[in-house]
């Protein structure tokens, strides 16, 4: 049995930094500065008071699941199936503008899908939008997909023309496919994909596979045992869903690349593997388009969404960002999509969320696209 609890420091000698660097093997859902929500077996929460942390028990896992994840907590949702129906009416309504493209097979060979957006094929100026490597994170797929949605209904009328005219959008909101119809089907609270492993546990955690400093942590949040949910599996680039996006980036050489997970409401840049910062001027580019996005998602709900550099979360090896911007040198988010806390649903977070999510997050969205499509040409 398994529980979600609050961990805090009992003081001096057990700082929470120093859980986040030990290699427990904890499923950490939320870091804030002055407690931790992770889900734990009893055994883990044992050891944890064990070594000097005070824990207080939010919940019993299977009590969480029954408060959340009602039925009504699933409508609206996508699943893969219906990802896939509506991607392809986008395209086939709009064949002059979009077009949908299989980017490559995921463990249990459902295919991966990027809507490809813009009206000329093989121009320089790319950038992407990706959602749900992690299965559980439902509102990840909600964002990008309402984005492309936005992008092909506003084709006509600026910006969203003159972008179209300049370049091309990729949006591919379902890297991990697998994992989430698990999500649907067996285990709502599953992160990984669903690989074997050889020691019969399941799953890698696609975004701890990418090849930038892949697997030069051993920590809870970056581990290398292959039953924890952050595993980062055997070596780089191992899985199919994370080779299905490294083939797509290193093909169309974005310039930019979005990608949303949850929960949180974070604004994340590079980098995750280290502490020390990303040289100048890039990361003041990126630190100034991130205030931006802040300052804009606030201004529709006033919702607040933390900007910080990834490692100041938890330290990460192997993600999305550090690898497209350390391989590309490219601007590159994760934006953790709401809500802020476990107590307001955590992972699952209820459907009537949805629309103000993606409201507050489609101007900064729109942001990112005009900061990489409308940049004065270089001189
Ligand atoms: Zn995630």
């Amino acid at each position: 049995m398994s529980v979600i609890a609050k961990v805090t420091s009992s003081g001096p000698q057990a700082p929470l930094s120093q859980l986040l660097l030990a290699p427990l093997g904890l499923d950490i859902w939320e870091v804030k500065a002055d407690h931790l929500v992770l889900q734990a077996t009893e055994a883990q929460a044992e050891r944890l008071e064990h070594m000097g942390y005070s824990i207080e028990q939010l919940h019993e896992t299977e009590s969480y699941l029954s408060a959340f994840a009602t039925d009504d907590a699933v409508t609206g949702y996508h699943s893969a199936a219906s990802l896939e129906a509506d991607l392809r009416r986008l395209a086939t309504d709009n064949p002059e503008i979009a077009e949908l493209h299989e980017i490559g097979r995921s463990v249990e060979n459902r295919p991966i899908w990027a809507l490809r957006l813009g009206q000329r094929r093989g121009s320089t100026l790319k950038m992407a939008f990706l959602g749900c490597h992690h299965a559980r994170e439902w509102i990840s797929v909600e964002v990008p997909y309402l984005l492309a949605e936005y992008l092909v209904t506003h084709a006509a009328t600026d910006p969203v023309q003159h972008w179209f005219q300049e370049g091309e959008i990729w949006v591919a909101p379902m890297v991990n496919p697998d994992g989430h119809e698990y999500t649907r089907t067996h285990n709502r609270l599953w992160r990984k994909n669903r690989r074997r492993n050889p020691d019969g546990s399941m799953g890698v955690d696609p975004n701890r596979n990418y090849g930038y400093m892949w697997g030069t942590l051993d920590v809870s949040t970056s581990s290398h045992v292959p039953r924890d949910d952050t595993y980062v599996g055997p070596r780089a680039f191992s899985e199919p869903e994370v080779q299905a996006v490294r083939n797509l980036v290193a093909r169309e050489l974005f310039a930019g690349v979005l990608t949303y997970h949850s929960y949180s409401q974070l604004i994340l840049f590079p980098w995750g593997y280290t502490s020390k910062p990303i040289a100048d001027p890039d990361h003041h580019e990126m630190q100034d388009l991130a205030n931006d996005m802040q300052r804009i998602i606030r201004g529709v709900h006033g919702e607040t969404y933390t900007v910080e550099q990834s490692s100041q979360l938890y330290p990460t090896a192997g993600d999305t960002t550090d690898w497209t911007y350390g391989e590309y040198g490219i601007p590159s988010f994760t934006i953790e999509l709401r809500p802020q806390t476990q107590a307001e649903g955590g992972f699952i977070l209820p459907s009537s969320q949805i629309q103000p999510t993606w409201e507050e997050n489609r101007p900064a969205a729109l942001r990112f696209i005009s900061h990489i499509f409308d940049k004065p040409a270089d001189a």
